[in-house]
């Protein structure tokens, strides 16, 4: 059937009905399907050269012709003959009303439905309905406990905590925490278990690699196999104390707690938290405490002609004139530009994040106040004191100050102390008197010092005169290094 779309409905144009010949009936149905379509393409050839054709039905005949990799003479030819037409496949379900109908009596699908099912999927699913129990025991002076988390397939969490009201040791206690946990998934009817405890000594008994030699623990094996058969599935497995941190401080809280005799049990709900308590609530006291903005009065007066209460007729004049430098838009106060955008009007909590996030936030290169206020008003923000705030406020960055650039230009000034030559400068010194004195009574040091080298000649005398002086010179200066000049 061929049908044209008028003003959103199909009106049916042509209907063709073709019988297949004998050998025609032995193809498959994707190819009886692109016979029709040649055919079709045959017999409307005038219709359907002129205008885009969509094809409506169940499978799509192009593509399977298109794509083909290997064509044999039959479908090659009709590649080749539809390939003039303007041809677009939609599939069936997309096309509604009668003409869908019409066209499924035309042409019923040969095998009805499309099997959408993969074999084998099953196999790509996982199982996961096994639970996993993670236990511990804790005994202490303060008394014993066990502690035991229920996990579900769907990462459910189940904690129990029970305090053991009678003398255990650590090994009694762990295997308490073990019966526990173990009871509670049957109470939950769980079927497959996996059983973590941080006890090599208990895991590998209740799994019955390790014989029971203490007779307190042969109790709480045989009870134990009691509560074995009643699962399909349990595994046990030995996993280090770090990653049982939960049981383990669940068993520590009920060892160490002491419960009233009254009470039966202690509620005790563990909350997550990424936040320290004051995180919102500092930011909206801030923001109470701020009295009203400083556009209140221009706001009121554009909006409702008011001027606030008690002010002289110069004050409503000068009211006047800044209130027509601004327009209110949606609600919002916007101080227009003659080359920009509007400017909308922030007040002040909102004044000192925008600084801060444009001076300091991501990307924020520390600008200084003036280019700060114009960057600003470029992101299209306005307030009256821009510009002495974005000063005030970069005086005030931490950042800046400390990466600010620092003149390090010393207070005095630098002269330049060269040597022509090493040994060419000598420094002399005496040290003394030095008490207690040295070995032989030496309590005097005559230091020759060179000033480039820093070299150091030094001579220890018990009496120092000036003939010495002139015997250390002449000795150690002189005759070694010249004489300076
Ligand atoms: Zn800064």
């Amino acid at each position: 059937m061929l049908a044209q779309e008028v003003e959103g409905k199909e009106k049916a144009i042509y209907y063709l009905s073709k019988k297949l010949l004998e050998y025609e009936t032995r193809y498959t149905t994707l190819e009886k399907l692109c016979l029709a379509l040649v055919w079709a393409t045959k017999k409307l050839r005038h219709y359907m050269l002129t205008h885009t054709v969509y094809v409506v039905s169940k499978m799509d005949p192009l593509k399977f012709l298109f794509d083909k990799p290997a064509l044999n003479g039959r479908i090659s030819r009709w590649m080749v003959m539809l390939a003039e037409f303007d041809l677009k496949f939609i599939p069936q379900k997309s096309i509604k009303g009668a003409v869908v109908s019409d066209f499924l009596t035309d042409f019923p699908g040969e095998s009805g439905e499309v099997n959408y099912e993969f074999p084998d999927e099953h196999l790509c699913t996982t199982n996961t309905d096994s639970w996993e129990l993670y236990f511990d025991g804790a005994s202490n002076q303060n008394g014993c406990g066990a502690g035991v988390i229920l996990i579900s397939p769907d990462k459910e969490h189940i904690p129990i905590s029970v305090r053991l009201d009678f003398e255990a040791t650590n090994n009694a206690a762990e295997y308490e925490a073990c019966i526990i946990g173990l009871k509670a998934a049957i109470a939950l009817n769980i079927k497959k278990l996996q059983v973590h405890g941080d006890s090599l000594l208990i895991i590998n008994q209740i799994s019955k690699k390790w014989k029971v030699r203490s007779e307190g623990l042969t109790p709480y094996q045989i009870y134990l196999e009691t509560i074995d058969e009643q699962f399909d599935e349990l595994e046990y497995k030995y996993l280090p104390r770090k990653d049982n941190q939960f049981a383990d401080a669940l068993a520590k809280l009920a060892s160490m707690v002491n419960i009233p005799k009254e009470l039966k049990e202690m509620p005790l709900v563990i909350e997550k938290r990424h936040e320290p308590a004051y995180v919102n609530a500092l930011d909206d006291n801030n923001e109470n405490e701020e009295e009203t903005p400083w556009y209140t009065d221009i706001f009121n007066y554009i909006d409702q002609g008011e001027y606030p209460p008690n002010t002289t007729k110069r004050a409503q004049r000068a009211l006047r004139l800044l209130a027509s430098q601004f327009i209110i838009r949606h609600g919002n106060l916007y101080k227009p530009m003659t080359d920009g955008p509007h400017l909308l009007c922030i007040d002040k909590p909102q004044t000192v994040r925008t600084m801060e996030s444009i001076h300091a936030g991501e990307c924020g290169p520390h600008m200084g106040g003036k280019t700060l206020a114009q960057k600003i008003m470029r992101q299209g923000y306005f307030w009256t004191t821009m510009e002495r705030d974005c000063h005030q406020f970069v005086k005030t960055c931490p950042e800046c100050q400390i990466h600010a650039n620092l003149q390090h230009v010393p207070p005095s000034m630098l002269y330049s102390l060269t040597s022509p030559w090493p040994f060419s400068t000598w420094g002399i010194d005496i040290i003394g008197k030095i008490t207690p004195s040295g070995v032989g009574g030496h309590e005097y040091v005559l230091v020759a010092i060179d000033y480039f080298t820093k070299w150091v000649e030094a001579q220890s005398y018990a009496k120092l005169t000036a003939k010495h002086v002139a015997k250390f010179l002449e000795r150690t200066i002189f005759c070694r290094y010249g004489v300076p000049p």
